[in-house]
């Protein structure tokens, strides 16, 4: 069996017993094995500190955008075997391969050409200078600079090219070192993705921890990042941890994200059949297992039947199994823990609701026989959704999803105490702008679905790196991507006053700078 390795100060390194298990969900057949016990962590920050932050800060943002810009290109190159990796170990079809690699690969080509936009500068000035005395001469100016720590990123299993890749694009071109962690069960993505990257990167810009971080994050200090994506329990033991610590900590967490249907919208329009497959897509691709899936959906009243009936025949057109074989549309969930609390989860919606597909989410799966983590989508309908809690409340973690009649439903939707992501099917101005204005606290996006977009849009589950990603409340209250915004979490922001043409030799506004 293969053992990863980690990538700490320049070179592979393997830690000792004991080590984790990587399987394939799909047959329970072991892939590799990892273990970071006995590396020597304290010397891998050291070494970020020490060459890999001097070494980005002094490269322009045009510098480092080439950085990513071969990170992308190379992964492009290997985009197939990085394919069949992630069906491999993350039990992902062909489909939602693709949709974590290509992301991955897009991000970083993104932040790349963010790069090369802004040319020769080395920090990003926030807003205009403002006069401060008599005459021009005396302005200040605020500055985006780069922290001069090490930014550990954590990522969860679901996304492990996506979640490296985009973490990874923001923190070099901000200009900050990076110490990567991926979930360890689906690792191998990951570990391939950084195995392509770190020989690109100058030396300690980029270092790989493949498994358990260890007292890593006990030796962080307030010039050091934390970029978590994860479950809200490990946020809540990092928040403890690091609150000691001064250590930045951005929590991209659960979301119980909603989808709404508008009281115009009637079955067969076309905003109609984009909410009954963005719906339906949501549900399955990645087994539901999409930080941005849809996990409750609205409806008026009198559109209930419809919208059953819609979804429950897109979802019995799914073929549950080994992604390896054609036929299969939707894969395992990742591992045995995801499909018992996937499991355990579907239990507890049904105490307040009926499940209309999928039952209890046992299957027969095109696979070998009592093999695999499958489970199959399952779609409930809310007795009662004003009175219920769990829908609200309980992120299951899979194809799992409860619709819910209502005729108020921002006031069901700001109940999921904050979400990534809610989207709006609907072409009526005024409901669309009433529901915006009152969820939108509530979000870190809001996608409206409608008949003037169809054709063009990739969905509310397709995170953009033009556009923030996070939530606040229940999503963690992070913020990650959003174009330049994204370099914000790795930088300090700094007021400069004095004597402008000083202000202007140190950081030359856009319109000065030569590139
Ligand atoms: P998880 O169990 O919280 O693990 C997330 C990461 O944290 C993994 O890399 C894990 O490492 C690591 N970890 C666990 N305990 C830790 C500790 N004490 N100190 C430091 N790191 C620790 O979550 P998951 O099961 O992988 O992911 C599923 C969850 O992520 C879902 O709730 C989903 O909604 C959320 N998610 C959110 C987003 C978003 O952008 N908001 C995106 C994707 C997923 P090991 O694997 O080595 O244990």
């Amino acid at each position: 069996m293969k053992t990863l390795g980690s990538y700490l100060q320049d070179r592979w390194v393997t830690g000792k017993e004991p080590f984790a298990t990587l399987v394939n969900p799909s047959t329970e057949e072991p892939l590799a094995q990892t273990s970071t016990a006995g590396l020597d962590l304290g010397a891998a920050l050291d070494h970020a500190r020490a060459q890999g932050g001097p070494a980005l800060r002094e490269l322009t943002f045009a510098q480092r955008g080439e950085l990513l810009k071969a990170w992308s290109k190379a992964l492009h190159a290997a985009r197939d075997e990085l394919i069949a990796l992630a069906m491999q170990n993350g039990g992902n079809t062909r489909g939602d391969a693709k949709f974590d690699i290509d992301g991955g690969i897009a991000t970083l080509a993104h932040y790349a050409d963010l790069g090369a936009q802004l040319g020769g500068l080395q920090a990003l000035r926030d807003g205009d200078a403002v006069q401060l005395g008599r005459t021009a001469r005396y302005a200040g100016i605020h500055l985006w600079v780069p922290r001069d720590g090490v930014a550990v990123h954590i990522n969860a299993f679901n996304f492990p090219a996506w979640g490296t890749a985009e973490k990874a694009a923001c923190a070099i071109l901000a200009g900050m070192p990076i110490i990567s962690k991926p979930a360890t069960s689906t690792a191998l993505v990951a570990w391939r993705l950084s195995e392509i990257g770190a020989p690109l990167l100058p030396r300690g810009a980029f270092q790989f921890l493949c498994g358990s971080p260890g007292d890593l994050l006990d030796r962080l200090g307030p010039q050091d990042v934390v970029a978590f994506t994860g479950s809200s329990q490990t946020a809540g033991k990092l928040r403890d941890q690091l609150g000691r610590r001064g250590a930045r900590l951005n929590v991209e967490a659960d979301s119980l994200n909603a989808a709404v249907l508008g009281p115009d919208v009637a079955p067969g329009s076309a905003s109609w059949d984009l909410f009954v497959s963005e719906v339906a897509r949501d549900l399955t691709q990645k087994a539901g297992q999409k930080c941005t899936a849809v996990r409750r959906i609205f409806v008026p009243p009198d559109r209930l039947g419809d919208a059953q009936e819609a979804l429950v025949d897109r979802l019995s057109q799914i073929r549950v199994g080994d992604p390896s074989r054609p036929e299969v549309t939707m894969g395992p969930v990742s591992t045995s823990d995801q499909l018992r609390d996937v499991r355990a989860g579907i239990q507890k919606l049904a105490t307040e609701a009926q499940a209309v597909f999928g039952g209890d989410g046992t299957v027969q799966a095109l696979a070998p026989e009592g093999k695999g983590y499958f489970v199959s989508p399952v779609l409930l309908v809310a007795r009662d959704p004003a009175a219920a809690r769990v829908m609200h409340q309980d992120e299951v973690f899979g194809p799992v999803a409860t619709l819910a009649a209502s005729s108020s439903p921002a006031e069901l939707v700001r109940r999921g105490g904050g979400g990534l992501v809610c989207s709006v099917y609907s072409d009526d101005r005024e409901f669309l702008r009433k529901c915006v204005l009152a969820i939108a606290p509530y979000h870190g996006r809001i996608y409206l679905g409608s008949e003037k977009v169809v054709g063009q849009t990739m969905g509310p589950g397709t995170v953009l790196p033009q556009l923030l990603h996070g939530g606040p409340g229940h999503a963690g209250g992070g913020e990650e991507l959003g174009g330049l915004r994204g370099l914000q979490l790795y930088s300090q922001r700094v007021a400069v006053q004095g004597d402008r043409a000083l202000l202007d030799a140190i950081a030359p506004a856009a319109e000065q700078r030569k590139t």
